[in-house]
């Protein structure tokens, strides 16, 4: 099994885990940020991961990796080639999740949903629920950092190579605010 420092070395070294004062999409601040693209843009790296996803998941018989567009695409790509099977992501058709471009899951077929960061698992959620429409089998989920610490909980086997922890702040009970010595950055916007 990879080392919690192995991850974390990957991490930072590519850039994907940040540190520092956050604007984050919901508003609230933090001190540390996850931008897993900036994993997923070495190969090399990317292929390590996913390796250690898919030694989780070898004996379980997956038979097909989806994952959520967008960041789920390289992920189930990378994942399915280690396991052997197909690779399929799922995209929202006017705002709803879908399997599309011929993408099909056969009845009973057993699959594993992957996907980059789980923050509150919204969209790992949906993949699941177009899976069983489809008859298929979820046997479990597998993430790249789970960044909530390891309580999301989505009635499956779910294994992540970091799990991160990230403490968030009302901006107006924000100690970095406070401290008023790092200035706060809109991750996207810089990185
Ligand atoms: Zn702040």
């Amino acid at each position: 099994m990879m080392s919690k420092e192995r991850a974390e070395q990957i991490f930072a070294t590519t850039g994907a885990l940040l540190e520092g004062h956050f604007l984050l999409s919901s508003g609230r601040h933090s001190n540390r940020y996850i931008q897993c693209a900036s994993v997923l843009q070495y190969p090399c790296y990317t292929e390590e991961l996913a390796e250690e996803l898919a030694s989780r998941f070898r004996n379980d018989n997956v038979e097909v990796v989806i994952g959520p567009a967008m960041g789920g695409i390289i992920v189930a790509y990378e994942v399915a080639r280690k396991l052997g099977v197909k690779g399929m992501f799922c995209e929202r058709e006017n705002g709803e999740m879908k399997l599309r471009r011929g993408f099909t899951v056969v009845p009973g077929q057993r699959v594993l949903v992957v996907e980059d960061v789980i923050t509150t698992g919204g969209s790992v959620r949906e993949v699941i629920q177009v899976v069983r429409e489809e008859g298929g089998a979820v046997i479990g989920v597998a993430a790249l950092v789970d960044r909530s610490g390891g309580k999301v909980d989505f009635g499956v086997r779910t294994e992540s190579v970091l799990v991160v922890d990230i403490e968030t702040f009302e901006p107006d009970n924000c100690p970095l605010c406070k401290a008023g010595k790092i200035p706060l950055v809109k991750p996207g916007s810089r990185y």
